[in-house]
């Protein structure tokens, strides 16, 4: 999963950025509201967790410019505690949830949890198909039964496929889910992430549709 995250205090973005890699989403930090823009004009995100208050252009303007556009990307904002008109006007703009800054941090990761769940269609927290299931609250996985192991990134690959069965997936699509702007691409590093996965699932779990990407079949 990709979030992006906008938030222009130097130390609140650095705890955020290293909770959300520490519990493996691939993460994007800008610092204001431009930059936000951009970059929600640009890449596909699961979630924004998005500061209100923002050097330049603000960040409930950039919540208003993304809804206009019909992007329908989950969008939780972060404001101070006294500014419940912020909350007020945040929801009403678009967002689908806000926490209270000074945040806890394993309350912020369950609301996102709950955001991507709900954004998916489920709202079951721990979702099965064809024998494998998969547990993000506590990142475990099994097969009929049985605990697999699963790295970080097959599970990145793994999650959104196994969200949406018979939806096709473009590799660049689930190497969005793998990277944050600053990490290296091999080129092959969703082929090796899918071969792995068919390994510990079986080779039908993940299909190839030539030319298009992969997906996980409906049945
Ligand atoms: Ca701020």
């Amino acid at each position: 999963m990709r979030l992006l995250l906008v938030e222009d205090d130097t130390m609140i973005g650095e705890a955020v950025l290293d909770a959300l890699r520490a519990d493996h989403y691939a993460v994007d930090w800008v610092r204001d509201g431009d930059m936000a823009d951009t970059a929600l004009r640009t890449e596909d995100y699961d979630l924004v967790l998005l500061d209100l208050g923002l050097p330049g252009r603000g960040g409930l303007d950039v919540l208003r410019s993304l809804r206009a556009r019909r992007n329908t990307v989950p969008v939780l904002i972060a404001t101070a505690r006294d500014a419940v008109g912020d909350r007020i006007a945040g929801l009403d703009a678009g967002a689908d949830d806000y926490v209270v800054k000074p945040f806890d941090v394993d309350e912020l990761l369950a609301r996102i949890r709950a955001l991507i769940r709900r954004s998916a269609g489920r709202a079951e927290p721990v979702f099965s198909h064809m024998g494998v299931t998969l547990n993000p609250a506590t990142r475990e996985a099994t097969v009929n039964g049985e605990t697999v192991s699963l790295s970080a990134r097959e599970w990145a690959v793994l999650e959104p496929m196994l969200q949406r069965p018979g939806v096709v997936f473009s590799r660049a699509q689930l190497e969005q889910k793998l990277y944050g702007w600053k990490d290296d691409i091999s080129s092959n590093a969703v082929e090796v992430y899918v071969h792995g996965l068919r390994k510990k699932l079986g080779s039908d779990m993940i299909q190839t549709v030539r030319g298009l990407g992969y997906l996980v079949p409906r049945q």
